[in-house]
């Protein structure tokens, strides 16, 4: 299997919760390898960029304001299929509908305040990497 990159974020519920230290330890613990990892508080116009592919979604303007009420933790997971090794240790959207044992299962609240969130393909985790980190800041 290929080595991947993926960007992932701890949401501010979960931040706010005092669960980045335990989501960061359960990617550890599965495998991925953490290259990069700041904690930031994203801006309006940063929180509409990041989700503008949802900007036509009755819940973009909901989503942007809670991704901007507190800090967040972005990082860059590195290791085998990390896209979607990193997707499924996240769990569905819906925390109601996550397997046993996930992130949004263990920490999320409903389908908004969902924990986390993680790049859905190579291609947009690049782009997503880029968003957050330059180069210089991945430390393989
Ligand atoms: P993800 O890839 O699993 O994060 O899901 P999506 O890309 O479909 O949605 C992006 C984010 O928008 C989710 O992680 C949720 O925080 C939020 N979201 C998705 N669907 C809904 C919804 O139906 N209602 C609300 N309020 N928020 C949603």
């Amino acid at each position: 299997m290929a080595i991947e990159r993926t960007l992932s974020m701890i949401k501010p519920d979960a931040v706010a919760a005092g669960n980045a230290g335990n989501i960061l330890q359960h990617f550890e613990d599965n495998g991925l390898r953490i290259v990069a990892c700041k904690k930031t508080r994203l801006s309006l116009a940063q929180a509409q960029a990041f989700y503008a592919v949802h900007a036509a979604r009755p819940f973009y303007n909901d989503l942007v304001t809670f991704m901007t009420e507190g800090p967040i933790f972005a990082q860059v997971l590195e290791g085998e299929n990390a896209v979607a090794h990193h997707r499924s240790i996240m769990g569905a959207t819906n925390p109601a509908q996550a397997d046993e044992g996930t992130i949004r299962k263990l920490y999320a609240s409903n389908i908004e305040r969902n924990a986390c969130h993680g790049s859905d393909s190579v291609e947009n985790a690049a782009g997503e990497i880029a968003f957050f980190f330059s180069g210089a800041e991945l430390l393989g």
